[in-house]
Order: C-alpha cells, then structure tokens, then sequence
C-alpha cells in the first residue's frame, strides 16, 4: 500500500508519501514547512496564523511530494492525517483536506494520533524492536514511558507531573536568552560546556507513603534553580557561563530519564528500549541512553534523527498499521479533538470502522 500522510497539529506542515512492501516501510517523500520563525517573533504559537499558514502550505506540499514520489491519486490506498491533539484549526486544515481528497478520489480516510505517529516513527529505523517494548517518549508537549504490547496496545508506566521535557529545554533556553527552540539552541551551545559544573536536581515525585514514584518526573524545579544560579551570577555581576548551565542542564536531564527509563524497563522485565519524540534528537541524550543500556543488558532502539521531531511520514507510518487492521479507514464520527489520550483514540477505532 502507498499512503499520503498530513500532519498540521502545531506549527510544522508537513506531506510525506509512504509505502510499505514485504514488512518494508520506505519513505518516498517527507517535505516541512516550518513556521517557528514567524511565530517565534511574538514569543510563541499564535492559532490564527498557524491555520492560515497551514492552509498555504500543505496543498503546496502534495504537489512536490507527489511529484518527488513520482506518484499521483491512483496509486494511493488512503490518506492519513493527524486528527488530535494540537490546536484546532490547525488540525482542521489538515484534517479537512485530507477527508475531502479521500471522498473525492474514493479512498479510506485514517484519522491519527500525533502520539502514535512518534511511536511509530521507530519503524522508520534500521531494525525493529520485538514486542513488548519500554517507549520513553520526549516531546515538546509529552514526556511517558509507555509499555507497548502490541500496536494499539499502550500501558503507561511514567509520566511529567509539571513541563514536558521539550518545554523545559525551551524554558530554559528563555532564561539563557537563547533562541527558540530550545533544544537544538541548548545542544548547540552546550558543546563546549562543562555539564559537571553545576548541581541540579533531578525532580522527583513523593508518594503518599513516603518514598519517591520510581519512573514519574517533574521539571519545575530544575528550571527554578537555573533561575536561581542565573540570578546569584548577575547579582555579584558576574558574567554567565552559558555554555557550562545549559551542558549541566542538559546532562541532568539526560541522566534522570536514562536511569528512570532503564529501571523501568528492568523492573518491568522489558529487554528493549526505544527513544521517540522531538527532545530524542538530543545527542547526549541518544548517546547516554545507547552507553547504559548496553551495560545493562538492554536493547536500545533510537528514533532516526530526521524523524523525531514533528513531521508527516510518521503519521503515514502510523497509518499504514490501521489500515492494516481497518480496510476502510477511521469510523466516520473520529473529528479533530484538542486533546485525547492515546487509549480513547484505539477504543474509538475498536468500536466499528466504516468510512
Ligand atoms: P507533542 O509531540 O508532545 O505534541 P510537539 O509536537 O510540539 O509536542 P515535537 O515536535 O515532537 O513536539 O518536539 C519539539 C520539542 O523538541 C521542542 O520542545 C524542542 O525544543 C525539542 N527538541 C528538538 N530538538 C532537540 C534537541 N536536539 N535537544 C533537545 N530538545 C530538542
Ligand atoms: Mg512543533
Ligand atoms: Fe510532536
């Protein structure tokens, strides 16, 4: 089967055609258009502009996927498109246009979780893990660990109680006036840093009963106390290593969720680890978690660094495994939703599809 997938969940329109023969999953075109320079002008997303920009781009982007695919409609068996979460009238866009061009050309229709297109963008690697799995999945908007049985099947173990992982590289990279994103300016930077020279907390969540969640997180308090160091440096007017806080930033970060990730895996009996989402791009991150899984005896299944973060061949991906299971596509009353969770979308999908 050949898919052509939209995502417009936030800020990035993206088109990828995929196809997927014996087992193999091949990308045949992946195209973004991002519109973080625009917003990043007034210090964030803004709804309006992301619909209209979304609107201009995407039937843009079918026409060069099509034409890098060396591809048109009839070779198609569906189109996919991201239906939740993200902001509404972005998902809209996409969602609406991807309908339409499926009634018009009389294909199914898979409506998609922007949260199952990062899980499946580990198919998109060299090797496939075995099912169960242990997921640590690191956005911008999500930071879980995720028990994957099989596709569809998800149990989650871990979760933020405060800031995704994403956005507190973002925070972070406010407070060190560095510019948006955060991640990738944090990594640039943190190159040649020292990441041993400040102390930072590795938030944990109390239980009831005293003691600490073994795999939950919280980063509030680590942004706090990079205000903290910030603030003391400009109170003795000294000047501000940026370069050592966002490495021990990034390092403390990329330390809690491997020691997290791979306990739970243990505890869990889980062999395999896989790493999705935008923060799965960071290096040290990708690097420490590869170096102590080995050392404990568990596999290590790495997102590819193009298909991290947000783009439309994951969601093609996610698309062709539900069209596996439902021939005709999503069940009519799946609309755009700001937000689900990844339980509800599979128990709607269980329900009856019929397009
Ligand atoms: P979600 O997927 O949870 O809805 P999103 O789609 O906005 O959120 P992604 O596109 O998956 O998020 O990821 C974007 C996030 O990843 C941003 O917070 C960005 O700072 C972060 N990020 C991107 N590259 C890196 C990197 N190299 N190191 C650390 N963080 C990174
Ligand atoms: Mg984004
Ligand atoms: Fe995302």
């Amino acid at each position: 089967p050949i898919l052509l997938a939209l995502e417009t969940s936030c800020d990035e329109s993206a088109v990828a055609i995929v196809t997927r023969q014996n087992d193999t999953t091949t990308v045949l075109s992946s195209l973004i258009i991002s519109q973080v320079a625009e917003h990043s002008q007034w210090g964030g997303v803004v709804p309006e502009i992301a619909s209209r920009r979304h609107l201009e781009a995407i039937p843009v982007l079918i026409a060069q996927a099509f034409a890098q695919a060396k591809c048109n409609f009839h070779h198609l068996s569906g189109i996919a498109a991201t239906v939740t979460p993200g902001l509404s009238g972005s998902l809209l866009v996409g969602s609406i246009t991807a309908r339409t061009l499926a009634r018009l050309h009389r294909l199914p229709f898979i409506g998609i979780h922007h949260i199952e297109g990062h899980l499946s963008s580990i198919q998109l690697g060299d090797s496939l893990p075995c099912y169960p799995f242990l997921v640590l999945l690191v956005s911008g908007g999500h930071t879980e660990l995720i028990r994957v049985n099989c596709t569809g099947s998800y149990v989650k173990l871990g979760r933020s109680h405060d800031d995704a992982v994403g956005e507190a590289f973002d925070k972070v990279a406010r407070l060190l006036k560095l510019p948006y994103p955060g991640g990738p300016s944090i990594q640039r930077i943190a190159r040649s840093g020292d990441g041993s020279r400040f102390i930072l907390p590795k938030g944990r969540i109390s239980l009831a009963n005293g003691g600490f969640h073994p795999y939950d997180f919280s980063f509030s308090g680590l942004k706090t106390s990079i205000l903290r160091v910030i603030q003391e440096l400009q109170r003795k007017n000294f000047t501000v290593p940026k370069a050592d806080i966002a490495a021990s930033f990034e390092q403390t970060v990329a330390e809690l969720l491997v020691e997290r990730t791979c306990k739970c895996a243990i505890d869990q009996k889980l062999s395999s680890i896989v790493l999705v989402g935008g923060v799965a791009a960071n290096r040290r991150l990708r690097a420490l978690m590869e170096k102590s899984a080995t050392n404990k005896g568990l596999k290590t299944y790495l997102a590819p660094l193009e298909y991290c973060t947000d783009n439309a061949a994951m969601i093609g991906v996610a698309g062709l495994d539900k069209l596996e299971k439902f021939p005709k596509g999503s069940p009519t009353h799946i609309s755009v939703v700001a937000r689900l969770d990844l339980k509800s979308i599979s128990s709607l999908y269980n329900k009856e599809a019929e397009f």
